[in-house]
């Protein structure tokens, strides 16, 4: 299968994708059953995860679309990167944040430092994919979907050079 100029084979299947992420929604509804948390998927590549992951939510929560920005800054502090689109106030609520993939772990670690800023009650992170560097630098990811190695994926809602998101499944990259 081609995305652009790069190929990819099947990684895990629409089936699977929906079967682990009924099992991560009755853990969520376990552990938050006496609460009320606001979810933030971080877009672009979460959007569909998200939505998938919600409509298997039996408990009261709220949602908001949330997005890293990089400007610059001044010479001495180079690039700023901010949280951006939470428009409720997230002060003393239970937050829950949505990842399509923690690689580095350098976005996921930047958000939580935001929020805990912004006087939230509590803050867990939730991936659908996790990468080997996340596992090894012990990068704090409470519920995650599938480990994976180094690949490169595309696939429900994630992009190569924004094409990709469309996919039902999940592919990785051939020859990496
Ligand atoms: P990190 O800061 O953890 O290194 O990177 C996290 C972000 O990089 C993810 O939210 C995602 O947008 C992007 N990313 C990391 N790995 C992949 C990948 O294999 N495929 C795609 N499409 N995006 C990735």
């Amino acid at each position: 299968m081609k995305v652009k100029d790069l190929e990819f084979k099947k990684l895990i299947a629409a089936s699977k994708i929906e079967e682990r992420i009924a099992a991560l929604a009755a853990e969520i509804n376990h552990d938050y059953k006496d609460k009320s948390p606001i979810l933030l998927p971080v877009l672009n590549g979460s959007f569909m995860f998200a939505s998938d992951l919600m409509k298997e939510l039996k408990i009261p929560c709220r949602v908001s679309f949330v997005k890293i920005s990089s400007y610059s800054g001044t010479a001495s502090t180079g690039q700023l990167k901010t949280l951006i689109g939470h428009e409720e106030s997230l002060f003393n609520q239970d937050v829950l944040i949505l990842e399509d993939i923690v690689d580095t772990g350098l976005t996921l670690q930047k958000i939580i430092e935001e929020l805990r800023g912004l006087g939230a009650k509590s803050v867990e992170a939730i991936s659908l994919l996790r990468k080997a560097p996340a596992r090894e630098k012990k990068i704090d990811v409470k519920y995650v979907g599938f480990d994976l190695e180094n690949d490169f994926v595309v696939g429900y809602g994630m992009d190569y050079d924004g094409l990709g998101r469309n996919l039902q499944d999940i592919y990785k990259q051939l020859g990496n």
